[in-house]
């Protein structure tokens, strides 16, 4: 289908620097995990997105240099020749769909714990990290021949990204690096020409940009991204007062060919990765908006904002705010998102939901994966496409039960590969449980993960789904006449306080009582009494803050009670738990942490501190030693209680299934599968994976039994690189 003329602006060619980019899609510079230290894994994922349309694709941090490094966390690196045949192999992928390939080069200065180089960073002021407080991490305070050295290091590197194939070297000034170190009156304490008045403090980024310039700028396109606003008070970079003062000072010295805007720093990036619960759509508009009015029409200006819409995209082009529309969440969940605008196949794009669980994965030091796009990450270790399905080669008949995340995904694949599908819930709607979370406050965006599967289900002539059937006994599942069947039957928030703390349930906890509530019941309306209400959350993540959050706007006053160091301890890793906080702040919740519940009876809830025990080991009876018991509780007003302690596995129609096996043959069944939360209740990107990864494959030898991934890694006996020995180029002034 022909491109609608009113996105036909998002297709035009545009310019910057020495390089032209085919389209106004710019895949921003975001982590993965993948780094240097996975290169097919690396260009997989990239190449992807250069297919799908995006005209730049960028790759995540890279460290420049062995004296930044943040290992466990994986960033790119540009370290020596190895990183530069890695990295290469993203750039011929890239460059396979004529898209262009950036690398956004990163030094952190005073958040550098180097636990894998050892070396010491250099930094402007010689201050511990507020990043890694607990890590002892410091700077050493740069002279002026250091500071030199670290130039050196950028145009070095820049040298090595030219040489991978990289076209563009953008330069992190975003997410509190040293330029923004430097920058920042927090942490610029010096006295020399690099400190004091703002053009002091620019100095060194100015002389990073123009030094890349002389370098590679004839070939290269330099450019850098910038927060113009760290959103965190008068100390650090405000938006109006020098954020745009040193937009306007580097745009003056001419050493950028392109702008890509941010705000937040680095303690709270989240603030840039912006949740949809906290931020929606194109929430940095007005940061944005007044760098390009600075630079005018001849510098082009990124600018994201979690676009997933045509129409919002096209309303910030036509507005002045930028000409590129930046985005890494919404190529994550969609590297086609600019072939299907162009296509005018708007339904069929997979809006990313701005849940941040791809955030996460990189928080816990883990690999890049999606809600939504089960397939990122798995291009090259699994050999996954995201809109490319193989044919089934003999398709059958396959039942699947269940639609919750699991059970619609699978469906959809199996239904893709030319399977016949029977889907079947006995519920009204599609979603599972995913149908409660989408009705948690701030959790509408979250719904794009059913009605994408729904309108894909739509189009499968040979998926039929059955909705709110009588909910399916083993017996019905055995003479329903498939050939293969899938159980996806999801799982049901504990009713007895049952969770990870003690793993046993809480004495006179019983979700049948009227003052007792799991979260299933509470959305379903059943009702709320009395004023004091207190949620117990062993589960760490959205709920227990949604329920919370539900109470406090009910009119109860809510205290929230978690085993955890923190409230919602998860949202730490999708860059969540400041605002999570604030907002419980803001509706007066109380906050609980380090508690469990012992028991409750009407009215009140008796609490007991983890650590009550003893430090120390006694002799408690004779030839019984241990620690000496703390029995101190705690009362709790309690007149209703919503138990958000751990979830239980709907298996028994699986298990039913296995008892009755014998049965199979006769009713020529070949196979009975469970996936999703049946199976372990988990996040739904896990549900969402595992019915995608059973489906694709299907005709595996054991498919309950995920088939091997491609490991990347040093195999003994096989060349290092560098080698030990080899030598280091110079930086260092004479
Ligand atoms: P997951 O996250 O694994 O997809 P969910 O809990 O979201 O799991 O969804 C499970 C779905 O299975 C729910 O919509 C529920 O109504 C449905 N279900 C559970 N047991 C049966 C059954 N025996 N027959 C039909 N539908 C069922
Ligand atoms: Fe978007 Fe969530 Fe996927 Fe990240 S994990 S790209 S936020 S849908």
């Amino acid at each position: 289908m022909a491109t609608n003329p009113k996105y036909q602006l998002l297709f035009q060619p545009i310019s910057f620097g020495p390089k032209t980019m085919h389209n106004r899609f710019w895949q921003t510079s975001h982590c993965t995990g993948f780094g240097s230290e996975r290169p097919g894994t690396q260009a997989g994922f990239r190449g992807m997105k250069a297919e799908g349309g995006w005209a730049v694709v960028c790759t995540e941090f890279c460290s420049i240099h062995p004296e930044t490094d943040e290992y466990p966390w994986h960033s790119a690196r540009l370290w020596d020749g190895g990183d530069v045949i890695n990295l290469g192999h993203m750039c011929e992928e890239v460059h396979r769909h004529g898209s262009l390939a950036g690398v956004q080069l990163w030094y952190n200065g005073s958040h550098s714990p180097n636990l894998e180089s050892r070396e010491v960073p250099h930094g402007v002021s010689g201050l511990p990290s507020n990043v890694f407080p607990e890590r002892n991490v410091y700077d050493a305070m740069s002279d002026e021949d250091d500071i030199q050295a670290i130039i050196n290091m950028y145009v070095l590197a820049a040298k090595r990204a030219e040489e991978a194939g990289f076209d563009i070297v953008e330069v992190s000034g975003s997410d509190t690096t040293l330029p923004l170190q430097f920058l920042e009156r927090r942490y610029n304490r010096r006295t020399d020409r690099y400190g004091g008045s703002l053009e002091n403090r620019a100095r060194f980024y100015i002389e990073i940009m123009a030094a890349l310039k002389r370098a590679v700028g004839d070939r290269l396109a330099v450019t850098t991204r910038f927060e113009t606003d760290t959103i965190n008070g008068e100390i650090r970079i405000q938006h109006y007062d020098e954020g745009l003062k040193f937009v306007e000072l580097m745009h003056r010295e001419g050493v950028c060919d392109l702008w890509s805007v941010k705000i937040g720093d680095y303690e709270e990036w989240g603030e840039d990765a912006g949740s949809s619960r906290f931020r929606p759509v194109n929430w940095m508009r007005p940061f944005v908006s007044h760098v390009k009015r600075i630079v005018g029409t001849k510098v082009p200006v990124v600018s994201n904002g979690r676009f997933t819409s045509p129409d919002d995209m096209i309303a910030a082009l036509a507005s002045g705010q930028c000409d590129i529309i930046g985005a890494a969440r919404p190529s994550i969940a969609d590297p086609f998102l600019p072939t299907k605008i162009a296509e005018n196949r708007l339904d069929d794009i997979r809006e990313c939901i701005g849940c941040n669980m791809c955030v996460s994965r990189m928080q816990q030091q883990a690999l890049l994966s999606c809600t939504q796009n089960a397939t990122s990450g798995e291009e090259y270790r699994r050999g996954w496409h995201p809109e490319k399905f193989a044919r089934a080669v003999n398709p059958c008949s396959v039942l699947v039960v269940g639609a919750g995340p699991a059970g619609m995904e699978c469906a959809m694949v199996l239904g893709k590969r030319g399977y016949t599908v029977h889907l079947r819930d006995s519920a009204p709607e599609l979603g599972g449980h995913w149908r409660d979370v989408v009705r948690y406050p701030r959790c509408a965006e979250y719904g794009r993960l059913i009605s994408y599967r729904q309108a894909q289900l739509n189009k499968l002539k040979n998926v039929d789904v059955h909705l709110g059937i009588a909910a399916m006994s083993a017996d019905d599942v055995l003479d329903y006449g498939a050939d293969k069947v899938v159980i996806a039957t999801g799982a049901h928030w504990a009713t007895d306080g049952l969770g990870a703390e003690g793993h046993r349930p809480i004495t006179g906890v019983d979700a049948t009582r009227a003052d007792v509530l799991t979260p299933e019941q509470l959305m379903a309306g059943k009702p709320i009494p009395g004023n004091e209400a207190v949620v117990l959350d062993g589960d760490g993540y959205l709920t227990g803050v949604s329920m919370a959050e539900l109470l406090a706007e009910r009119g109860k006053r809510v205290t929230l009670v978690t085993n955890m160091n923190n409230v919602a301890e998860f949202s730490r890793f999708t860059m969540e738990m400041p605002n999570n906080k604030r907002m419980l702040h803001e509706r007066n919740v109380k906050v609980l942490t380090n508690h469990w519940a012992q028991s409750f009876a009407p009215g009140h809830l008796s609490l007991f501190y983890l650590y009550r025990d003893s430090a120390g080991l006694y002799e408690l009876e004779k030839g019984h030693w241990g620690r000496r018991p703390g029995s101190a509780l705690i009362e709790l007003p309690c007149d209703v209680l919503v138990l958000v302690t751990s979830r239980v596995a709907n298996r028994e129609l699986y298990a039913e299934l296995k008892r009755r096996r014998a049965e199979w043959k006769a009713k020529e069944i070949q196979a009975v599968y469970r996936i999703g939360d049946c199976h372990a209740p988990r996040h739904a990107l896990n549900a969402v994976f595992d019915g995608h990864r059973l489906a694709r494959e299907f005709e595996s030898p054991h498919p309950q039994h995920p088939l091997p991934f491609i490991r990347e890694r040093q195999v003994w006996g096989h060349a290092t690189y560098p080698k030990l020995g080899d030598p280091r180029p110079k930086v260092e002034v004479d």
